[in-house]
Order: C-alpha cells, then structure tokens, then sequence
C-alpha cells in the first residue's frame, strides 16, 4: 500500500525542469556597457570616491535623463518620485543594461507609478516597528535582540523597502544623546547579546559617526555580537576601504548583511567589497526579498545564490515581500517562494540555501515557510518526502519511553506535539511572552502609536555632521 502511494506520489512530483511558465534565465551574458554619460563618468578618477558617489546620486528624473536618455517619464512616474525619495549612485547606475522596467536594476532603483496604487492590506508600518520602540530608534521585539536604527540616509532608494516610511524622507541619524539613551536602554537589558545597526543604511554615514555606534555598543559587556545591515556592498562597493574595514575589526565579533537581490547585481567591483570585508575577519550574510518581475523564478534565485556563496556571502534569509504602502507591483503569492525553495533544496549545498520567512504583519517576528516533507507521523515511524518526492519511512525510538519529553530536572515533561495528536492534552502554550510585556508596559495600543514613521522619524533628529 505504502509503495504504491509512493509511486502515485513520484508520478505527481515533477523532478524535472520547473514548469515553463517560469520562463529561462538567460546564461550569465557579459554585461553591455553603460550609457555613454555613465562611461565617461566611470573613467573620472574620482569614480572610486564614495563620497563623489554620494554627491552625484541621481536624486530626480531629470537627473536620470541626463545619464539615460532612452528613458520615458510620464507624469504618473513623477508623482511616484514625490511620494517615495529616489536616489541611485552613478555605480549601480552603469549595471542597468535597458532604460525600461523590465531591467531587474532600473525596476529596483526607479520609481513606478504602480507604487501609487495600494492594496487595502498595505500599511506604513506593517511590521510594527514603532510599536516595538522603547527609546527612540531601538527595536526591542525578540528577546535576545534590539535593532538600532543609526540614519534614514542610503546610497540607493529601494523602490521595495520595507521602512520607506522613513528611509530618504529626511536624511538624518541618530543624536548622541538618543544613542546614550539607547546604550543605556542596553545596559538594563542584558537579556540583549545581540545588536544589529540598521537605517536606513548605516554605511552611508562617516566612518567615525559609526565608530562612536560601534565603540558605544561594545562598551556594554552583555552584549556579545553586533550586526550591520548595509547594501551599500551591491549599491556603493566603494565605500569599504580600508579605513572602514580597519575600524570595524576594532569591534569584533561584528557581522555584516548585506541585500543582494539579483545576479547582475554581484559584480567584480561588488565581489571586491565583500571580498575586503570578508578578509578583515567579518562574516558576511545576505538578505534577499523576493521581487515579483525581478527574481521570482527559481532559476534567478540558483545564480544568485551561486553567486553569492563564491563571493563567501552566505545566503542567510529569502523574505516575503512585506505588506508596506508602494509595494503591492512588487509582491509574490506566498506559494511561489515555497516552489523556488522546493527547486532549491537538492540542487544546491545547504550552505546556499537561505531561509524563507514571512516577517508577520502585526509585529508577529519572522515565521520561517517550507515546503511540506513531513507527510505523516505515528508514535512509531514518520514519513517524509525527499527533495526528488522520494518517501522515505524514519523510525522513532525504539522504547516507547524515549519517545516523550524529557522535563527539567525536577520538573514534570511538557505535553508534547505527540501527546496533542493521541488526545492526551489540549494545548501547549508559550508562557508568559516577553515582547507582550514591554508592549503593555509602553501602553501600546495597535493602531495607535501616532503617525506611521514619526517616532523613528523623530528619532532620526541629527544632521549626519554631528557623526563625522
Ligand atoms: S538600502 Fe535598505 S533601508 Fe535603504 S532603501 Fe534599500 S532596503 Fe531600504
């Protein structure tokens, strides 16, 4: 019985070639090059600078006529440029290969008057941030993690960004004096190991405006390791110089995630930056959104996460897109991240498997999706599926005893998933759950922090001089 439902099952699993309708990836074809004014641009000796790049970002679309000309502006696109702030380095610039919004680079770095439109499921703040805010730009939604948020300046705008609330809509970070009140916010929590800087796009700032962050951070001893999240890597690789990467090694351990999204994207001069970060000893991840038009498909998701293990970038999570106001052109069904996981698993090492999560709407945190290979479970044996739909019987242990939880010394075992499934509890719930306390305690009510942005807005009060 069992090896026949195998077979019917094999029968049902393509193992093949996903179906067409997926369309092919074209083999990696050279890159053309760039317009001309962005040639010419790429040949001042000043193209290396990332300070240059900064000032010369193309903050409007006259600015991006001037380098490419082909491209049309109708008044909708516009509009979308008021909404939600533009700016592209020249760099990431010269890897858009046609002025249109098929390009995977143009159609992440030019606004599109689809961001117009919203669907009524679309919020400002969708994850919630601010409800989760006990100072000013602190995050404190898991229990061992906080989130800093240093500035709201990137080198690029993300046309999917998930705080476009706040990312570029007044370019600023954080005051000293809000920093001290976070670190202080640290040291009554040492609960916290673990710290990431965000933004915004903490690289953006000046080398010792981050060094004050990091140096800060360090200095509470519960913390044990600090993550930046930066893209300038894929939009401004210039920026890691040697002074960068010098400073940070002060730090250790510090981690760096980056945000590659497509495999045009992974370049020489982009495998150089991680490269030099990498050697100075900071293990680096990547975060991926899926992008409906720009890597849903999973022959796209193989390159990149090819790409990015051979540049030592270790692809650490896929993310649904999230629920934010100006995004809805860019989401996927959520069945179609779990069709490229299920194309991933077996091809590619593990090592080069990211995560797929749903960051929750609500505040929920981040809820890993996979495909199902799990078919069935008895106190005795389990089936699972293999990555070919291959199923496979895995006895449990063998002594009926070993086959319940063991409880802490002294105390009785929890139920477990199995004593749900035999009738013998009800229920297993969390206990107490952390992040709904501090919630009551900041007397949150949903819906109702203020106007989406405005508190980490608020938090963003200092010019970027007040860093340097
Ligand atoms: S770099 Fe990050 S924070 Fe900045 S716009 Fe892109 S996704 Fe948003």
């Amino acid at each position: 019985m069992q090896e026949s439902a195998a077979l019917l099952y094999e029968h049902e699993v393509s193992t093949e070639e996903p179906p067409s309708t997926w369309g092919r990836v074209p083999a990696t074809a050279p890159a053309p090059a760039p317009a001309r004014h962005l040639q010419d641009l790429a040949s001042l000796p000043t193209w290396e600078d990332w300070h240059w790049q900064m000032r010369q970002r193309l903050r409007t679309l006259a600015d991006l006529k001037k380098v490419l000309p082909a491209v049309e502006v109708p008044v909708d696109l516009e509009k979308a440029a008021t909404a939600f702030p533009m700016a592209i380095t020249p760099y990431y610039a010269s890897l858009i290969r046609d002025a249109d919004f098929r390009d995977p680079v143009f159609r992440m770095s030019v606004p599109d008057a689809a961001e117009l439109w919203d669907s009524p499921f679309l919020a400002d703040d969708p994850l919630e941030e601010e409800h989760d805010m006990p100072v000013p730009g602190l995050v404190h939604r898991y229990g061992d993690r906080a989130l800093l948020v240093s500035t709201s300046r990137c080198a690029m705008y993300c046309r999917h960004c998930t705080r476009k609330r706040v990312a570029g809509v007044k370019e600023s970070c954080l005051s000293g004096a809000q920093l001290e009140e976070a670190i202080a916010y640290l040291r009554e929590h040492p609960e916290i190991h673990d710290v990431i800087i965000s933004g915004g796009d903490p690289f953006t700032m000046p080398t010792a405006g981050l060094e004050r962050i990091l140096a800060a951070i360090r200095s509470v001893p519960t913390v044990d390791i600090i993550r930046i999240g930066t893209r300038t890597p894929v939009t401004l690789p210039m920026r890691i110089t040697p002074e960068l990467t010098r400073m940070i090694r002060k730090y250790h351990p510090v981690w760096v995630n980056t945000h590659f999204n497509h495999p045009n994207e992974i370049t020489p001069r982009a495998a150089q930056a991680c490269a030099q970060l990498v050697d100075a000893g900071i293990p680096m991840g990547n975060q991926t959104v899926l992008l409906r038009g720009i890597n849903d498909n999973p022959q796209t998701m193989e390159q990149l996460c090819r790409g990015l293990v051979r540049m030592r970038v270790r692809p650490y999570y896929l993310f649904q897109c999230d629920l934010v106001r100006g995004v809805e052109h860019f989401r996927t069904p959520l069945s179609r991240g779990i069709e490229i996981m299920e194309y991933l698993r077996g091809r590619l090492s593990g090592l080069a498997i990211p995560v797929f999560v749903v960051d929750a709407p609500g505040g929920g945190g981040k809820i890993p999706v996979l495909p199902n290979y799990v078919v069935s479970t008895s106190p005795t044996h389990t089936v699972l599926r293999n990555f070919e739909g291959m199923l496979v019987s895995y006895p449990e242990p063998f002594a009926p005893e070993h086959r319940a939880a063991s409880g802490a010394p002294g105390q009785p075992a929890a139920p477990t998933v199995w004593d749900l499934s035999a009738g013998k509890a009800k229920t297993i719930r969390p206990e107490r759950v952390q992040r709904h306390d501090r919630r009551e305690k900041m007397q949150v009510i949903p819906g109702q922090a203020g106007a989406a942005g405005s508190a980490m807005l608020a938090a963003m009060s200092c010019p970027d001089a007040e860093f340097s």
